[in-house]
């Protein structure tokens, strides 16, 4: 399938060299050359605009930062929806807010263009193993035809209901990552505070009622696990800032729907009391860097 593919970072770019591994061929955009130059190596075609890319595209994916770029990637003058053929598929993988992305959306149907969001989680692991989780917001149609292709990135794609509703479930599911991430680092810090070892702690929590995701595979107290960024200097893993982007995007949408968010709140100023400390480029798990003496 000949595939416009726009946005190629940390997560597009491992992304897009699984759809050429699987077989596709791919019209690429991005701000940046050094990572064209690099897919163009593998056989990919690089395109001076967004409007180009789609152009000629049988299906048009985007993964960008924020919903800045995704406006000014579908909207803009020379953006995807001023090329795209009518009744060619689209989706969004960036995260991003419902809101935009259901905007987005209608303007694309105005055009016959059917436009999903499918954000992800699985960090830049599964982006390059392809074992990403997608959360898809389309109609039924656009998910049977998105499906195929996604697979070739991912490892479970789920359909979540009509557009908009894939940003819905990623919001929910990084708030609550946010606020237990900060659980676990209180807990841990407050057993070694009054003396316990930190590995027997762990092993208490993981086997007992505490445990989560943040303890047991993700655990911010060095040396616990191997693998988790805690155990190299919290480098690489998923930035303090995209989770301050996720936790704003999750308090924005609470606002709009009146609905309370209080440890998301809390969560949100932590990380960006973290921000402010110059972490911000450091996995989120170094939020527990609150928790201890400097
Ligand atoms: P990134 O900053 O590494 O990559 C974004 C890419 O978009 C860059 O190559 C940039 O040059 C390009 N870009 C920006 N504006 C553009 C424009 N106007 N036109 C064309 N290209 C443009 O970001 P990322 O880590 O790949 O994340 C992408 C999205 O995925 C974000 O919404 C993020 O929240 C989400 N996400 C990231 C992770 C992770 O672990 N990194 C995990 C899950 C979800």
């Amino acid at each position: 399938m000949n595939i416009a593919f726009i946005g190629l970072g940390n997560m597009g770019a491992p992304m897009a060299r699984n759809l050429i591994k699987a077989g596709h061929t791919l019209q690429l955009f991005d701000l940046n050359p050094q990572v064209l130059a690099e897919l163009a190596e593998l056989g990919a075609q690089i395109s001076p605009s967004p409007r180009e890319a789609a152009s000629t595209a049988e299906l048009v994916l985007t993964m960008l930062p924020a919903a800045a770029h995704v406006r000014a990637v579908y909207l803009g003058e020379d953006g995807v929806l001023a090329g795209i053929r009518a009744g060619t598929p689209a989706v969004d993988c960036s995260t991003i807010d419902p809101q935009t992305a259901r905007e987005i959306s209608q303007a694309a149907a105005a055009q016959g263009v059917d436009l999903g969001d499918a954000p992800v989680s699985g960090g830049t692991g599964g982006a390059q193993a392809g074992t990403l989780t997608f959360m898809v917001g389309a109609s039924a149609p656009l998910f049977a035809q998105l499906q195929p292709v996604l697979a070739h990135m991912g490892r479970n794609i789920v359909h979540c209901g009509d557009v908009g509703t894939g940003q819905i479930a990623k919001i929910c599911n990084n708030l609550l990552l946010g606020i237990s991430m900060i659980g676990v680092s209180e807990a841990m810090a407050l057993g070694a505070a009054l003396g316990i070892d930190t590995g027997v702690l762990a092993g208490i929590i993981n086997s007992s009622t505490g445990r989560c995701w943040s303890s047991d595979t993700y655990n911010p107290w060095p040396g616990i696990v191997d693998t988790a960024p805690a155990a190299r200097g919290y480098t690489g893993g998923f930035g303090a800032e995209l989770m301050l982007k996720d936790l704003g995007l999750a308090t924005e949408a609470a606002k709009q729907a009146h609905q309370p968010v209080i440890l998301g709140a809390v969560a949100q100023q932590l990380y960006q009391a973290m921000s402010l400390r110059g972490d911000g480029g450091l996995d989120f798990s170094a939020v527990i860097k609150a928790y201890q003496r400097p």
